[in-house]
């Protein structure tokens, strides 16, 4: 059994998986007020999402980011785009970022683990011990649970991770603060990120983002040192007004509402022995870039299979594909918030580097052959679907490249690909070849049969 302590998007992540697979698991989490918070869904994301099932939904919920339009008081003075929309291509095909509130996406997320059996057990996580054989968790009901692997998806302030003492290296800016908060207005326009910026120094100020599926907006405004307000929508007022310096923008209500910390940070560890640790409870980021929730999820997707399979091998290699892949996110958004804070002119813009379509394992033991451990992207086959249908589910696939597919255990589904140049194209195919990808969408193997049937004994595939 696997005990996931949080049901944010990581946890609920990682639960779906599990429960799409048929492994026994817990989830608990006492529950907590989720906002608008982690707004924007990157194509490598609605990609997991699409193999988890809920792609439909997210679509349906979301929106493209709005164009930002810059203000002085009443003057528009600047109009412009985060990201330049682009269209689907054959092998990407969610090439853009989606604005959906983060509490729509836990819902959905949520309704997911409920059609497949699964639920949040409203309880939170306690204590626990761990040993060679198991771990002892003690939930804050005083029942005492056994797990075979503990799980700590349970945030920034993760008590997982304290009880292992793993070190949060990293900084926290106390100085740099945001009132943030889901609020009403029916005085602006919803087609647009309304902002008002110091335009001499061109540090952002008072945020307006209308947010696809409701009728609120995510309001945000730094918080000058030693402003500690009342989150009361009398001080979202005040705020608006002395950031915009108008008084014809009403606030009529406000839902969540907090205050935001930059915090730039990550674990030393993602695992001690048989407790994992994923999401913001292994790193967290400022939130330029919209990096956290993505990579939060794709830690628990990372995560999944290869709990289901349980080799001890396989569960190593958790921490030596994530870790990488977090320092390196978190080195761009910091990028991002310090051009930001200094006002440099392409602050706002957001190209590929975001996008996480680029992340790749090409250091792990799991990758072999070329283009091993990057992403394996999508092409049409020639009976109308597309190697993401193939690929959507648990299992691995073996796409047979102008050759015929080797017999393989149940959790191989094989794929024959002739003469399809797209296909060809978008995995650099020029001879016949096997490739592996695993049930994450990554490329664990490419070869001919005799390597390839090396690689899947060594991970009990045959
Ligand atoms: C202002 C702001 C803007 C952001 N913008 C973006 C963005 O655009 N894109 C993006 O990707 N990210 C963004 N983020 C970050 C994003 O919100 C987080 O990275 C994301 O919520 C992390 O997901 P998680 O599942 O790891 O943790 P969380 O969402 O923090 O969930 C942790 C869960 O654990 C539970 N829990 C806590 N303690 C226990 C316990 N002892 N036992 C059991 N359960 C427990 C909590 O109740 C909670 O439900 C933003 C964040 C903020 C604040």
């Amino acid at each position: 059994m696997i005990l996931i302590a949080g049901a944010g998007p990581a946890g609920l992540t990682l639960a779906i998986d599990l429960a799409r697979r048929g492994v026994p698991h817990r989830l608990v989490d006492p529950g907590h007020p989720s906002g608008s918070r982690g707004k924007g869904l990157q194509p490598r994301t609605l990609e997991v999402l699409d193999d988890l099932g809920v792609i439909d939904a997210i679509l349906t919920a979301g929106a493209p980011y709005p164009p930002l339009r810059a203000y002085a008081g009443t003057d528009v003075v600047w109009e412009g785009r985060m990201h330049e929309p682009v269209p689907p291509t054959p092998d990407v095909p969610y090439p853009n970022v989606l604005m959906v509130p983060q509490w729509r996406t836990e819902q959905i997320l949520r309704d997911r683990l409920t059609a497949l059996g699964g639920r949040v057990d409203p309880v939170g996580l306690a204590s626990f011990t761990q040993s060679d054989d198991g771990v002892s968790a003690v939930l804050t009901d005083g029942t005492t649970v056994r797990a075979d692997y503990l799980v700590g998806c349970d945030g920034g302030r993760s008590t997982v991770r304290k009880t292992l003492g793993v070190p949060f290296l990293g900084e926290t800016r106390d100085e740099e603060r945001m009132l943030i908060g889901d609020v009403q207005t029916p005085d602006l326009d919803r087609d647009h990120w309304h902002m008002w910026a110091d335009l001499q120094t061109r540090t952002p100020g008072v945020g307006l983002c209308p947010l696809p599926g409701t009728s609120d907006f995510q309001f945000t405004a730094p918080l000058a040192p030693g402003d500690d307000p009342d989150l009361t929508l009398a001080t979202y007022r005040k705020h608006l007004a002395a950031g915009t310096g108008r008084d014809d923008i009403r606030l009529t209500g406000l839902g969540w509402a907090s205050v935001y910390r930059v915090n730039i940070r990550m674990a030393e560890r993602f695992r001690v022995g048989r407790v994992f640790l994923a999401g913001d409870a292994a790193h967290v980021h400022s939130p330029a870039g919209g990096q956290g929730l993505n990579t939060g999820v794709q830690d628990a997707y990372n995560l999944g299979w290869k709990l289901a399979a349980g080799s001890p091998s396989l569960l190593d290699t958790y921490e030596e594909e994530r870790l990488p892949v977090a320092a390196g996110v978190l080195g761009i958004s910091t990028a991002l918030y310090q051009k930001a804070t200094e006002g440099q002119a392409d602050a706002h813009k957001r190209g590929e580097e975001t996008q996480q379509l680029l992340l790749a394992y090409p250091d792990s033991p799991l990758s072999s052959g070329p283009s091993g451990g990057t992403r394996a992207p999508d092409a049409p086959l020639a009976d109308g679907t597309t190697l993401f249908d193939a690929f959507r589910g648990p299992h691995f696939t073996l796409l047979a490249f102008n050759t015929p597919a080797p017999t393989c255990g149940l959790t191989v589904r094989t794929v024959e690909i002739t003469a399809n140049p797209a296909a060809e194209a978008a995995y650099g195919i020029t001879a016949p070849a096997l490739v592996l990808v695993r049930p994450d969408g990554y490329r664990a193997h490419t070869g001919d049969p005799t390597s390839t049937r090396t690689y899947l004994t060594r991970l009990n595939l045959l």
